[in-house]
């Protein structure tokens, strides 16, 4: 297996490599060559086959560079994902993934709630004045104690939050019931299948710096295991200019 087999996103989330499926016929024989099905499918019109990298990669970089993208339908991969509630929220919205999704009637929830710390809400926040000071002068810079004060308030109202999840769980609340007042802050984990042209599209909309950290994070993950998983592909989508980590970690 060429992908890393898991990379940690935020205080308690993660990516996980599952599987990659874009092996074609010829790539059965490389045990770990999943883009040969792209360059199969694209040479389906004239009935010819994978050659080798050398000469295929050319092919590869024409069809990404004129966005004849079904050829990047015929490889993808399958992850597992553990992110809060609001992530996958913004995730799911993307139509042309397949996902499932753990149960919160059958299975307790875990017990684990997203909390940014306060240093880094201190820094967005100030990122955030900074935008508005450019629109219009004189926005009061954020006050650091009260930021810190209101992220040690969100772990109290986590664990209350918890508390009560469970203490109903024991008095036999069902769990559909029970979970109906967990906070978009709580972890979920599912599966999420997609082929490589749907990937690269979560990529630019999901690493660009106009998405939200959380889930850009989410993204940075997934790049590297496109990078790992799909080589040839991953450099093409990084040297037209696609968003990702870059050599920055998460
Ligand atoms: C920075 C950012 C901010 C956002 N803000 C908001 C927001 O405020 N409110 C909000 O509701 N959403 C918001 N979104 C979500 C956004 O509107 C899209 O739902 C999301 O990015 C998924 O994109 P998509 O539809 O291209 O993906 P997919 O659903 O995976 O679709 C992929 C592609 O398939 C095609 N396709 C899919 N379904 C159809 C269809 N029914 N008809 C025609 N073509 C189709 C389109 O070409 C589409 O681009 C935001 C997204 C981003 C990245």
């Amino acid at each position: 297996m060429r992908a890393e087999p898991e990379q940690m996103v935020l205080d308690h989330g993660y990516v996980r490599f599952i599987e990659a499926y874009g092996r074609g016929q010829g790539g059965q024989e490389w045990a770990d060559e999943y883009e040969i099905g792209i360059v199969e499918a694209a040479r389906q019109s004239t009935q010819g086959s994978f050659r080798s990298w050398e000469q295929d990669q050319k092919l590869l970089a024409h069809l990404h560079a004129n966005k004849h993208a079904t050829p990047f339908e015929f490889a993808g991969m399958v992850l597992e994902v553990q992110a809060p509630l609001f992530v996958f929220r913004e995730w799911h919205r993307h139509r042309t993934m397949s996902y499932n999704e753990m149960s919160a009637r059958y299975a307790p929830l875990p017990d684990l709630y997203y909390q940014p710390t306060a240093e880094e809400v201190g820094r967005r926040a100030f990122e955030a004045q900074n935008l508005r000071n450019r629109q219009q002068q004189g926005v009061a810079p954020p006050d650091l104690e009260a930021i810190r004060l209101w992220c040690e308030e969100g772990l109290q109202i986590d664990a209350l939050l918890e508390d009560y999840y469970k203490r109903g769980l024991a008095i036999g609340v069902p769990k559909e019931v029970a979970r109906v007042r967990m906070p978009v802050n709580h972890y979920s984990r599912m599966r999420v299948a997609a082929d490589l042209r749907c990937w690269l599209a979560f990529m630019l909309l999901r690493a660009d710096p106009n998405a939200q950290l959380e889930i850009r994070r989410y993204a940075w993950a997934v790049g590297l295991m496109l990078r790992r998983t799909f080589p040839v592909t991953w450099g093409l989508y990084v040297e037209s200019g696609g968003p990702h980590a870059g050599d920055t970690m998460l």
